[in-house]
């Protein structure tokens, strides 16, 4: 029987770099995977495939409707779908052999089949032919990450009915996509569609778009995304969609009840959130407790109820996130080599990879409201900003909320072009405990985007200057 320090339980972000990070620290290392290819959600049907889909759609949009400005003079560009989907799965295998490199490279073992705990110091791996084998180790690491949250009645069927997964991989734009959640997905592979021809209606259960993001900023972007073609029905649920003839038919009911509509659709995306993933796991029998959310119960060092048995990623609490859950994935292997491996929640950056993005770390102006924190905030909008109004890009604003009393940057909020890069400096700012004043007095290179930060924090203590 082999034997092993660590065995990891999937090969998401999470997942892959905590078994990286231990072999690096010296432990003995398997992956288990039942997937054909590694690296999970993230790099297969998530994150890497929509931003590929997404680069390739916005070049097709500008090619349409922004070169011309520019004075370059291309012919209406045609789109090619299989090439475009070809494009895609280049950046995915490129990805995923990576990983198997990086698998290799630390002499990590990857174990294909489906992991079982069996209590502490047990794992079973059963292979897709059917057979099991038995591993022992030190410790595990359960990173399975999560699956679609599905709606009662409406079922997936990946092809008229999808979820995030069947959104990628369309063999044809369709002429009318209902995306039922305002959230990140429906707002990221809506926005593929709308530039690729389709006609999207996103319907939101709430009055917002973007549940969890600052409230003034979403307001911004709904805006910039409504004039780019997509129509929103807040307040609204969808309660049945009726796939029995050639178009489906969407009813549409308000939040409260009542006021059914019919919304007719090529294709609906069922985008209303994920739900961590832990069948066949064997947590029960093994005495591994979920909370009563499902997800797997942890404490500070992601120990769960069961010892030498720990939890990282989607399938613990937090924000599903591919970089949370890389960094809880460092932060336990440096915990079992007996370091003190650390995850800082109060500072973990939100990003929406649409044109323009959004991207935030911190509080909200409603965070801190509810917490009766008392904060100063500096704007700045990209119509002053020189960089942005060369290249005719002027959507969105950085917003800054500092502590009324120390001038420590509490969140940062940003709506625009590159707004996924930008958002770093604050980040590194914050885990530093920087103020506003520190961010208003480092030089920033001109021109960039970049320097919309700078004066909005100068416009924290109401001396912007191009404002
Ligand atoms: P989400 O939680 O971001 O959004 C789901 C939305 O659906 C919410 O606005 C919610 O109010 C709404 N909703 C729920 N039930 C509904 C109903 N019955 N009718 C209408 N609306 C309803 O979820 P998601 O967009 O599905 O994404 C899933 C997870 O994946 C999230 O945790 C997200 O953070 C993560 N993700 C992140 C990125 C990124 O970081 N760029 C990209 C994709 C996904």
């Amino acid at each position: 029987m082999a034997s092993y320090d660590l065995i990891v339980i999937g090969t998401g972000p999470g997942g892959y770099v905590g078994a990286i990070r231990a072999a690096q620290l010296g432990m003995k290392v398997a992956v288990v995977e039942k997937k054909p290819t590694l690296g999970g959600t993230c790099l297969n049907v998530g994150c890497m495939p929509s931003k590929a889909l997404l680069h390739a759609s916005e070049l097709f949009e500008e090619a349409e409707h922004s070169f011309a400005k520019m004075g370059i003079g291309v012919p209406t560009p045609k789109l090619d779908l299989p090439a475009m989907m070809k494009f895609k799965q280049e950046g995915i295998d490129g990805n995923v052999k990576g990983v198997d490199f990086l698998m290799k490279k630390n002499k990590i073992d990857v174990l294909r089949g489906t992991g079982k705990v069996l209590g502490t110091g047990r794992v079973e791996v059963k292979a897709a032919d059917g057979k099991t084998e038995i591993f022992e180790t030190k410790n595990i690491v359960i990173a399975s990450g999560s699956d679609v949250t599905r709606l009662k009645g409406i079922e997936i069927d990946e092809k008229r009915i999808v979820s995030s997964t069947g959104a990628l991989s369309l063999d044809k734009v369709p002429e009318k996509l209902v995306v039922i959640g305002a959230g990140v997905i429906g707002l990221e592979l809506g926005s593929v569609w709308r530039r690729l021809g389709a006609q999207v209606t996103v319907v939101e259960f709430l009055d917002r778009i973007l549940p969890g993001m600052d409230g003034e900023i979403v307001r911004q972007f709904q805006r910039i995304l409504e004039k780019q073609g997509i129509a929103f029905k807040l307040g609204a649920k969808v309660t049945a969609v009726d796939a029995s003839g050639k178009k489906l038919k969407a009813q549409i009911e308000s939040a409260a009840g009542g006021g059914a509509e019919t919304l007719e659709a090529d294709v609906v995306l069922v985008a209303v959130g994920r739900v961590p993933f832990t069948d066949g796991l064997g947590l029960k029998e093994a005495g591994v407790a979920l909370d009563n959310r499902g997800r797997i119960q942890t404490d500070a060092h992601f120990a769960t109820t069961v010892p030498g048995v720990y939890a990282i990623g989607d399938v613990i609490a937090g924000p599903m996130l591919a970089h949370k859950a890389e960094d809880e994935g460092v932060a336990v292997a440096e915990i079992l080599a007996g370091q003190s491996g650390h995850v800082n929640y109060d500072v973990i950056p939100g990003v929406v990879y649409t044109t323009p993005e959004v991207a935030s770390v911190g509080k909200t102006e409603e965070d801190l409201k509810a917490a009766g924190i008392a904060y100063t905030v500096g704007k700045f909008p990209f119509t002053a900003n020189g960089r942005s109004k060369v290249n005719q890009t002027t959507d969105g604003m950085v917003k800054i909320l500092a502590d009324a009393r120390t001038d420590r940057v509490l969140g940062v909020h940003i709506v625009g072009r590159e707004a996924g890069e930008m958002i770093h400096e604050a980040a590194v700012l914050m885990e530093f405990g920087g103020s506003a004043e520190d961010l208003a007095r480092t030089c920033h290179a001109h021109p960039t985007r970049s320097e919309a930060i700078k004066e909005a924090a100068l416009s924290v203590g109401k001396r912007a200057i191009h404002m």
